[in-house]
């Protein structure tokens, strides 16, 4: 039997483990800084010091945040490689979200005393319309902000509803930004401060038009149609996809969004991760069907065109080729970017330990087992698989995986499934002593 070997390289160092995008924040963070400090330094308005000072520097870290979060969910595949990937681009907006907002009110809330100081009104400054020299304009935007966020954070929104509410956030961050450049002293004062803010602005603005406006139109797209809908156990079912011209390249592991012109007209594109190898003609994908959209498309018929773009996403043993043992746990309809690996490694050469864990909730919605048992027989790496059947053996945890891989801990995990899963795996294997640059996971949700 042959085993993996030490990473070839060595392992990564923290500060090369430290997410792209949290690089992108603080690197736009330190610019906006320090060029409002120069700014700020050659001003004279000492007797309202510190209180305005810091309603400015918060409104102008605000603006930086939110143009990073616009660009980040741009679904581009140029600017995705900034933030190591979509998946990670969204997770880390989900991060920046409330920090944005939080920076929003502090800016406000620092803006009360030196305004009560030089004897102007609160009223004018928080209610709409509170006299003719109220900031109504400005106010408006902020609890549009404010009520935006909070339903964005609401567990229960409808995907779509709280799709929308995020369209509608490009041109409110476009009112927050006319805000800041009206009446921010520093940044009328000091052009290079300006330029940046308006290059943050621009590259915020064009990212949300890019996302929201024109995506179906300019985003590069792959012509397919479809090969055959096959259907599998427990509500899931194989649409396979022929490509009409050209046919996309991928690494194994990442994700597609679709949509089925033919099909009425949709207004959002849905992702699915990509549970075929790169090796081969076809694309598949696996589905379980959830909802409207996934539901239709068993009534695919063969022939139908549909529009694949991407490919997306970093959740692929490539990008983290340094760890040559990984431990794979795929929960439910989680399992579908592990199949794409799986028929990879039966024509791919590069020796690899891997451990694959599929969790099901009952033999009957395990549609994949066959597949996986004829996979590892034929893949080249070492695979050890096993199906977990959580009512016969109770819920898999991070301890019974390290105990089934001790006592080597060189290795990475790759997680996927459901959101709860996911986070309740992450955490324990986080407490068991797993450091986190070595788990990597994707959790099927992007609200
Ligand atoms: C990166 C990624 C990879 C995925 N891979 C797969 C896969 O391989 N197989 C699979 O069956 N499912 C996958 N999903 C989930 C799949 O996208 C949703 O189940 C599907 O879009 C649901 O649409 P619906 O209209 O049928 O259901 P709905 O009832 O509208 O939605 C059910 C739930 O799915 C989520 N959802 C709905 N629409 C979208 C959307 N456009 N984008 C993101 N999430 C949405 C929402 O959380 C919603 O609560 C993946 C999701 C992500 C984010």
């Amino acid at each position: 039997m042959m085993v993996g070997n030490k990473a070839a390289g060595g392992r990564p160092g923290r500060l090369a483990t430290v997410a792209p995008g949290w690089w992108v924040v603080l690197g736009a963070l330190a610019i906006t800084t320090t060029l409002w400090g120069i700014g700020r330094a050659g001003m004279a308005d000492g007797a309202l010091w510190p209180w305005r000072g810091v309603s400015m520097l918060a409104a102008a870290w605000a603006i930086t945040l939110l143009s990073i979060i616009l660009l980040a969910t741009a679904r581009s595949r140029m600017i995705e490689p900034m933030f190591g990937g979509l998946d990670r681009a969204v997770r880390l907006h989900r991060r920046l979200g409330p920090l944005a907002v939080g920076l929003i009110l502090v800016h406000v809330v620092f803006y009360i005393p030196p305004t009560v100081i030089q004897g102007g009104s609160v009223g004018d400054l928080l209610v709409p319309f509170w006299s003719p020299t109220a900031l109504t304009f400005d106010t408006i935007v902020l609890y549009l902000l404010l009520a935006g966020t909070a339903l964005a954070y609401m567990r229960h929104l409808p995907y779509e509803g709280w799709l929308s509410l995020h369209g509608l956030m490009g041109p409110v961050f476009l009112a927050a930004a006319a805000h800041s450049s009206a009446e921010g002293s520093t940044l009328l004062a000091f052009e290079p401060l300006r330029f940046w803010m308006w290059f943050l602005v621009l590259a915020g603005f064009l990212a949300w038009a890019y996302r929201v406006l024109f995506y179906r139109w300019v985003a590069p797209r792959y012509r397919y149609r479809v090969e055959a809908v096959l259907p599998r156990a427990g509500d899931t079912v194989d649409l396979v996809l022929r490509p009409r011209d050209r046919r996309m390249i991928y690494e194994p592991g990442t994700f597609v969004f679709i949509n089925r012109p033919g099909a009425g007209s949709r207004r959002e594109l849905h992702p699915f991760s990509i549970s075929s190898s790169p090796a081969e003609r076809n694309l598949r994908l696996s589905v379980r069907m959830l909802g409207d959209f996934t539901r239709g498309l068993a009534a695919a018929r063969p022939g139908e065109p549909v529009e694949v773009f991407g490919p997306f996403g970093s959740f692929t043993p490539h990008r983290y080729a340094t760890y040559r043992r990984l431990v794979c746990i795929g929960a439910g309809i989680g399992i579908t970017p592990f199949l794409g690996m799986l028929r990879f490694e039966m024509t791919n050469d590069d020796f690899r330990r891997i451990w694959l864990w599929y969790v099901v909730r009952d033999a009957d919605n395990a549609p994949y087992d066959a597949e996986i048992r004829d996979g590892v027989l034929k893949a080249d790496s070492y695979i050890d698989y096993d199906l977990w059947i959580t009512p016969d053996r109770g819920r898999l945890t991070a301890a019974q995986v390290m105990a089934a891989v001790a006592p080597l801990d060189d290795y990475a995990v790759m997680l996927c499934g459901r959101p709860e899963f996911v986070g309740d795996m992450v955490r324990q294997f986080l407490a068991a002593g797993l450091p986190r640059e070595r788990l990597i996971w994707e959790d099927f949700r992007f609200n």
